[in-house]
């Protein structure tokens, strides 16, 4: 698919870039003049994806995120990716309070979230190769135009 806007983060698995990574595609979203409730679905999805990333994906050691932001007409498609131990069971994963860290903490919905505040949430994970989640979310704001130079 083509984008007529996209951006691109790379930051350190440290839980204090997770409000970083919201608070940016939010605001690289407002192009799009999303409505308050659309904004805050957004950033909630981003949240659960990169704790995700945050928790989950580098047990040992400091590892890379990567958030990328997509625009195409009204239609946002954000990619959260990590290149630490994967998911064995994604199926399994994504089931409502499945998670692998039993702790007053994790609940383990956020798949689920995810899935209820996106239209569209894509999972894939290569062996060796980390974790790719893809979110698309469909904005119903009345577009501004989007300045060149
Ligand atoms: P919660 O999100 O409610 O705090 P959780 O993170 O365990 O709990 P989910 O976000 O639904 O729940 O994720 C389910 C499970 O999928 C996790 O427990 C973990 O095992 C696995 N998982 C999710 N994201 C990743 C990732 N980026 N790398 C490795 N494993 C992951
Ligand atoms: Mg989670």
């Amino acid at each position: 698919m083509k984008f007529e806007n996209q951006m691109q983060l790379k930051f350190d698995s440290l839980s204090i870039n997770e409000s970083f990574a919201r608070s940016a595609v939010a605001a690289f979203c407002a192009q799009l003049n999303p409505t308050l409730d659309e904004i805050t679905d957004i950033k909630t999805a981003v949240s659960e994806a990169v704790t995700n990333c945050v928790v989950h994906a580098y047990p040992k050691h400091l590892g890379e995120i990567e958030v990328w932001v997509g625009l195409n007409a009204q239609t946002v498609t954000i990619k959260v990716k990590d290149w630490g131990v994967g998911i064995n069971d994604i199926e399994q994963a994504r089931e409502p309070f499945f998670t692998t860290k039993q702790s007053d903490e994790r609940a383990g919905m956020g798949f689920t979230v995810m899935e209820s505040f996106m239209d569209t949430v894509s999972v894939k994970c290569e062996k060796n190769q980390g974790v790719e989640v893809v979110m698309t979310k469909k904005l119903h704001g009345k577009k501004t135009a989007v300045c060149g130079g």
